[in-house]
């Protein structure tokens, strides 16, 4: 039973769009305060049940299959998927490229000579510089202290041998950051997850 209860369900938002994993117990628990409605494809097509229709549904839809929290008087199937009925939460597919966002990747620390400083002391280095054909693209850009931007000037890295102490790159999604699935537990939730846009947003 505790086992049972910690199995992932696939969480999808209002728009049907994957957006975490929770566990079994706590989509019970949405789904009780009505916060959530499973997602069931058991039928051939999707429908959606909040808690008391997915209570009778799961009186009548026994099958071998299915996996079912049980009490002396209750019995309720597992659910594979839920949709959240309150949060209209999109995933964010891209951080967007502004100055705040490089210098929160970057710790606000200059990529060049590892000095942490305020803002206000910090400036946007191109490390392909622009004049050189370098665009202003995540993995282009690093947060520079002043000196050490007014001394790499438009030089490129190896003709003055100043190399950002991290590669930049495009930071990972926020969203995702606590979604940890090594594999897909269920088929109900394949159609949920295009699996090249699962992988690519996950790893590094
Ligand atoms: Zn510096």
């Amino acid at each position: 039973m505790e086992a049972l209860l910690n199995r992932p369900v696939l969480v999808l938002n209002r728009l049907w769009q994957a957006v975490s994993v929770c566990t079994v117990r706590r989509a019970f628990s949405l789904l009780y305060l009505g916060q959530a409605q499973v997602v069931d494809a058991s039928t051939g097509e999707f429908q959606t049940l909040d808690f008391g229709a997915w209570h009778d549904f799961s009186q009548f839809h026994e099958g071998a299959e299915h996996e079912f929290v049980r009490s002396v008087n209750f019995r309720i199937r597992v659910p594979q998927i839920i949709v959240l009925m309150m949060f209209d939460r999109l995933p964010k597919k891209d951080v967007k490229l502004t100055r705040n966002n490089i210098f929160e990747r970057d710790h606000h620390t200059c990529q060049y000579c590892g000095v942490r400083f305020d803002r206000k002391d910090l400036n946007i280095d191109h490390v392909v510089p622009r004049d050189k054909g370098g665009k202003t693209t995540w993995d282009n850009v690093v947060c520079s202290c002043i000196p050490c931007n007014t001394r790499k000037g438009n030089h490129l890295t190896h003709e003055i041998g100043m190399k950002p102490l991290t590669k930049p790159k495009k930071p990972k999604l926020r969203t995702f950051l606590n979604i940890h699935v090594s594999n897909v537990p269920h088929d109900s939730w394949k159609h949920f997850l295009d699996v090249a846009y699962w992988n690519v947003e996950l790893s590094d």
